[in-house]
């Protein structure tokens, strides 16, 4: 493929961007300038169609989605060859084809090459031969990096490094460059803004924090048995917690929690209306506009219910579940009109350890409380439902 830039013209007129930017997950994020700059040139769009405002920045970039994004940036033209036998179900597929018909990839299986493994991870070191056969960088002489000797790629990364595409994995020493580590869609803007040529584009921060819920159906959840459900409104907040840190966590276990309370408790859905992940994403439960449900003696009518991954009998909260908690629960206060003063943990109101101590601790001793009423003074927070 021989190098084009169509978007070098245009690099000199970087948008000024709202505050925030174009997606509310990428915030403070290293690449936040190098997702913008994509985004500018239709090269991204988003991960979470069709609200589109998610980058899922941490999400590892499959060979079919680095197709996409390649064939996009260049841009290049259509063509009419199946090149592969791997891809027919691929929504990459015309993405694949083009490539492979600029020379831009051979395939994932040498020599036959009648495969290009759309679904498997990218990793660094094939990201770099296919950025350098798209843009014809020059051979550099010598190893750039002192991890990459006999690798495949030995050659493709340092012709990357000499055009300065790739600084390297370890900064700020810069002395490698994982040549196997798997390439997130954060770093692939990166690689993609330099490649092109384009100006990172940073935009100015929020006002406010901004929490995206991930929806339902990202986390596999059953659908809620409606007829079912009581509605409620919302009078104060209540803190719970589940399940373990250790071992299987996150959209897993969240689906063992639902299929315990609706097969094993025969409730209508899961039992809260928010879940925090470990890494502080916060996840959407059953309709706040419906009451919770417990497996012990308190009514749950008129709570907003709010459970934190982890035993915190034993573990502790990690510093962005408590982020999260505090920014979940400030806007609860203000959207259902709420005082702060009313968050309590589950323990309050029926004889169960749960919060744990290490949670309850953060209840009793008013931080959290501290922390709510610092973000609702600041302007609040934005909850993104889906
Ligand atoms: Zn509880």
């Amino acid at each position: 493929m021989r190098a084009r830039f169509p978007a070098l013209v245009l690099a000199l007129l970087t948008a000024a961007l709202p505050p925030g930017g174009t997606f509310i997950d990428d915030d403070g994020n290293v690449h936040e300038g190098g997702i913008e700059a994509i985004a500018g040139e239709a090269i991204t769009v988003g991960c979470n169609p069709p609200a589109n405002n998610r980058y899922c920045p941490s999400q590892v970039v499959t060979r079919g989605e680095m197709a996409a994004f390649i064939a996009r940036a260049l841009p290049l033209p259509a063509t009419s060859e199946n090149r592969f036998i791997d891809d027919d179900a691929s929504v990459f597929e015309s993405s694949i084809n083009r490539l492979a018909v600029s020379g831009i990839t051979l395939g994932c299986n040498p020599p036959a090459n009648d495969r290009f493994c759309p679904d498997r991870e990218m990793t660094r070191g094939e990201m770099a031969a296919m950025l350098v056969r798209a843009f014809d960088y020059p051979a550099a002489a010598g190893d750039r990096f002192a991890d990459i000797a006999g690798n495949l790629f030995e050659d493709a990364i340092n012709r990357l490094a000499a055009a300065a595409v790739t600084l390297g994995c370890n900064p700020p020493a810069n002395d490698r460059f994982c040549p196997g580590d798997p390439i997130a869609r954060d770093q692939m803007a990166t690689f993609i803004t330099r490649a092109l040529g384009l100006t990172a584009n940073r935009p100015p921060p929020r006002p406010f924090p901004v929490v995206a819920v991930v929806p339902r159906e990202e986390w596999g959840a059953m659908a809620p048995e409606l007829e079912r459900m009581v509605p409620h409104t919302i009078e104060r907040l209540t803190v719970h917690h589940a399940g373990s840190q250790d071992g299987v966590n996150g959209p897993p276990q969240f689906r063992g929690w639902q299929g315990w309370h609706m097969g094993g408790q025969d409730w209508p859905d899961i039992a809260y209306h928010l879940l925090i992940g470990i890494d502080g994403t916060v996840y959407e439960g059953r309709d706040p506009a419906y009451r919770g449900d417990t497996g012990t003696t308190y009514d749950t009518t008129g709570h907003f219910l709010v459970v934190v991954e982890g035993n915190f009998e034993v573990e502790r909260p990690t510093g962005q579940q408590i982020a999260s908690l505090g920014a979940v629960l400030a806007w609860a206060a203000e959207n259902y009109g709420v005082s702060p003063s009313t968050i309590a943990g589950h323990g309050d109101y029926a004889a169960t350890s749960c919060p744990g101590r290490n949670l309850e601790s953060k209840i009793h001793s008013g931080e959290l409380r501290q922390k709510v009423e610092t973000l609702i003074a600041q302007g609040g927070v934005e909850l993104l439902w889906p």
